[in-house]
């Protein structure tokens, strides 16, 4: 495009805005009474994490401050962790009693502001990357992680799926509950696909609107308006259509999937994580352990959804007898896979329970019958390495981003604490401190 002078203008408009938080500059002494190596599993006792610009130069024991360090000194009693990790979001919607008629009145602005809130919400909570696993609004989640990466808005760091992809009536059917004729029935660009060709061009569509990671819904599921949670909801071919196609372009997949059968083409068909994975036992445990696949509960989304079920008009009736059946069962799927040795990363769900709340899930692995560290490792060098990118992220040694929260007390006594996070550097930015 030839560049207009009122383009030329704007753009000089936008570069003269300020960023929401400056960027990190000079190296920073950041001394934690305690700390949590996350990579070794151990915790740790007075450290100093040494910060130049956005990554970490180095870790040493005791308190020490290289000569010209800027000095961050935190309370006694707090426990600095890396940057928290949730690997299933949804930043660009959250739900209420009015979620169902939504689609009907907001526009993608609406949607987008909502999505800033939310992201900045998720950042205060310690959480400083996040996978997000289906948007609402067409391209949001991506402009959303454009918007934080530039410094405009304060959030997590962003891996989208942009829209998930689903088959017709799936779980992520975007025009599911309509009537008919009302809106046109979706395709490959909308993210519902109903063959194998369907199947490759939503990914290369994904892969042009620059999404970062491939969501799909392998079987039905708790809040989309059809009957079934758990039916399965592609064919082998489609799913490995997707994987394949996934791969040409560096994409991992993960996949919803509450039902066996389901779950069982996906693992199959080489998703790289299950999650909420309801109705895995004993029979898909080997399954697992055979292809690698990663296992992404969300206890909380589960728990939430069993709470709301409860009170009536607050989900459609279609809904409700779902989340009384799935809610319940995830926390013991957790607690049986964690014995059975499926890896384990941390996720949330969040959009389905109130954005900013992802922390009460430490709490839920915890009561499922992980241990504390494993839970700090599922958000952290797990979540990382899912991820791919355990070169930078999940844990606080020399090289990796400077993202550090802290807690006030040992997660290790009190998984409890992990709620009230004080302080939050993303970056080498600081963004909450006590
Ligand atoms: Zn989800």
């Amino acid at each position: 495009m030839p560049a207009s002078p009122l383009r030329l203008l704007s753009l000089a408009l936008i570069a003269a805005l300020p960023a929401v938080a400056d960027a990190a500059e000079g190296i920073t002494a950041l001394h934690c009474p305690a700390l949590i190596d996350t990579a070794a599993g151990k915790r740790l006792g007075a450290t100093t994490v040494v910060v130049d610009g956005n990554r970490i130069r180095e870790i040493k024991a005791g308190t020490v401050t290289p000569d010209g360090a800027r000095v961050i000194a935190l309370p006694a009693g707090s426990t600095c962790l890396p940057g928290l990790m949730d690997m299933h979001t949804h930043l660009t919607s959250e739900t209420s009693r009015d979620s169902y008629s939504e689609g009907f009145r907001l526009n993608d602005a609406d949607i987008a502001f909502k999505g800033a809130v939310f992201a900045e919400r998720t950042l205060m909570a310690g959480f400083t990357t996040v996978r997000d696993l289906g948007e609402r609004g067409a391209g949001v989640s991506i402009s959303l992680r454009n918007a934080v990466n530039q410094g405009m808005l304060k959030g997590p760091r962003i891996f989208t799926a942009g829209k998930s992809i689903a088959s017709t009536g799936g779980h992520a059917d975007p025009t599911n509950g309509t009537r008919r004729g009302l809106l046109p029935d979706p395709g490959p660009e909308d993210g519902v696909v109903n063959n194998v060709d369907d199947a490759r061009k939503a990914v290369r569509q994904h892969y042009k609107d620059g999404a970062d990671v491939i969501k799909i819904t392998a079987t039905g599921g708790v809040l989309s308006y059809a009957k079934s949670s758990d039916n399965p909801q592609f064919t082998v071919d489609e799913i490995k259509a997707i994987v394949d196609t996934a791969r040409d372009y560096g994409y991992t997949v993960a996949a919803h999937a509450h039902g066996k059968e389901g779950m069982r083409r996906a693992i199959e068909g080489g998703v790289t994580s299950i999650e909420h994975g309801t109705q895995m036992d004993a029979d898909l445990f080997p399954l697992m352990k055979k292809h690698g696949t990663w296992y992404v509960p969300t206890i909380i989304a589960g728990a939430f959804v069993t709470e709301k079920a409860a009170e009536p008009g607050y989900y459609p009736e279609i809904v409700r007898p779902k989340a009384l059946a799935i809610g319940p069962k995830i926390k013991g799927t957790a607690g049986a896979a964690y014995k059975a040795g499926i890896k384990i990363a941390f996720g949330t769900d969040a959009g389905v329970f109130p954005h900013g709340q992802n922390a009460r899930e430490f709490e839920l692995m915890v009561e499922a019958g992980m241990p504390p560290m494993f839970a700090l490792q599922a958000a952290t060098t797990h979540a990382a390495e899912l991820l791919g990118m355990s070169n930078d992220l999940g844990s606080l040694a020399a090289g990796k981003y400077a993202d550090v929260v802290a807690v006030p007390g040992d997660p290790l006594e009190n998984i409890g604490v992990m709620k009230q996070v004080s302080f939050v550097m993303k970056d080498g930015v600081v963004f909450k401190a006590p």
